[in-house]
């Protein structure tokens, strides 16, 4: 019998998911017999709509919507990051859940895939309202996180400040310091040394083994980077730590380029003075649109999903496509790369170096046994390296992409879990 399709996303609320579907949909030819399965990664598990109440700092009661996505545990408890932004939709945390599930298995962490989020600007709360909104959200998912359950994590919009009121939250509520609810913690309460930069790190580690595999030296290429939060800034510091030139760099503000190369390191110091790289003075404004075609090297997508689409991956100019966002390409732009001989490191390879962290944090948080910061990056360049070589390796033999193969390892994981453990009942 045909399963019906979902209906709870109507039409106007559709984005991201239709592309991670589509995702899926290339990848089934290549999965034999596991094809019988491939439902599964279709449909998240379970979804967990909430409101958020808070009250604001002048009396008055906010609501917030606010959604924790278990896409998949069938290798393991669900894990991924909380994103607080004004445009968050329920497709798309289902859609971010799902890539969680994919780069999971892809890297082989013991994990599945979930995701949540708030539609909030958390740049318009005053800190205590974040805390407040944190505090209530945590309670309001409490029901289905838990370090054996669902681990969450920072992502975009959220940090280190945020995990640890949502770990005092959990604990509060269980009765327990419970370390293990969250990864992406400030090291006092139980965080990693190196996760802040893990993220950044993945992508330089697998954008420089990737250059490796076409003779492209690292020393003197040249990097734009587009988003300069968490993931672009130490993705930028970490490229020009190997003799890499930044030559153009954006965020929310606007775009600035400079041929001779930019300090992440004083632009960095400029952006927490100033608040964006808006009139960074040591480089040219540029219209934001021409940042992505701007000619280099390597191109850092470190911002928001649906940069990179058929309208402008004709005019990109570079060599090694690293995706430290999640879900920056759409399928017809991977198509126009395909062609163009343009190599795409796919998110769920490039940026998986945060969640690897995060799984690091989470055993020695159950071990209460903590390593140094350069045991954490030896083993996570080690990890990053052996998933891009095996991935790399699939791309050769089947002739495809690298994002079809790091789909191939990853769902023929998930769906080998599934045919082991069977259909309950
Ligand atoms: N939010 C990050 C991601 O998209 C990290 C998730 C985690 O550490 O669990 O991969």
């Amino acid at each position: 019998m045909k399963s019906e399709p979902l209906s709870y996303l109507c039409s106007d609320n559709i984005g991201p998911w239709e592309i991670y579907l589509a995702q899926v949909d290339r990848v089934t030819p290549y999965l034999g017999k596991l094809a019988f399965w491939v439902e599964d990664l279709k449909r998240p598990k379970r979804i967990l709509v909430v409101d958020v109440p808070i009250q604001m700092d002048d009396g008055s009661v906010a609501h917030f919507e606010g959604y924790r996505v278990h896409h998949n545990t069938f290798r393991g408890p669900a894990k991924g990051g909380i994103r607080y932004h004004q445009d968050v939709t329920l497709s798309e945390v289902m859609a971010l859940s799902a890539w969680m599930t994919i780069k999971n298995a892809a890297v082989g962490l013991p994990y599945g895939g979930g995701k949540g989020g708030i539609r909030v600007d958390p740049r318009k709360l005053s800190p205590g309202e974040i805390e407040r909104l944190t505090r209530r959200y945590t309670s309001e998912i409490g029901i289905i996180i838990g370090p054996d359950k669902d681990i969450p994590a920072p992502d975009m919009g959220t940090g280190a400040r945020e995990m640890a009121w949502m770990m005092d939250t959990y604990s509060m509520n269980v009765g327990r310091t419970a370390p293990g609810v969250v990864t992406g913690k400030p090291i006092s309460v139980g965080g990693s040394l190196g996760r802040q930069d893990a993220t950044g790190r993945g992508v330089f580690v697998t954008a420089a083994a990737a250059a490796e595999k076409i003779g492209l030296p690292v020393e003197g290429s040249r990097v734009v980077v587009q988003g300069f939060g968490n993931v672009g800034n130490a993705a930028a510091r970490i490229f020009h730590d190997h003799g890499a030139k930044i030559v153009a760099v954006s965020d929310v503000t606007g775009a600035v380029r400079n041929d001779a190369g930019i300090d992440p390191y004083d632009l960095t110091q400029y952006v927490r003075q100033m608040g964006g790289v808006k009139g960074y003075p040591k480089a040219e404004a540029i219209p934001a649109a021409d940042l992505l075609t701007t000619p280099c090297e390597f191109l850092v997508p470190a911002a928001l999903e649906k940069q990179i689409t058929e309208a402008n991956a004709w005019k990109v100019q570079c060599k090694i496509i690293a995706e430290g966002a999640n879900g920056p390409t759409t399928p017809a732009a991977d198509d126009i790369f395909n062609e163009r001989g343009i190599l795409v490191i796919p998110d769920v390879i490039a940026n998986a170096g945060g969640v690897t962290v995060s799984y690091f944090e989470w055993v020695q948080d159950f071990n209460s046994f903590f390593w140094t910061e350069d045991e954490i990056n030896a083993k996570l360049e080690r990890l990053m390296r052996q998933s891009f070589e095996a991935v790399w390796q699939v791309a050769q033999d089947k002739k495809v992409s690298l994002r079809t193969a790091a789909y191939i390892v990853a769902a023929t994981r998930v769906l080998e879990a599934r045919s082991l453990l069977g259909l309950y009942p």
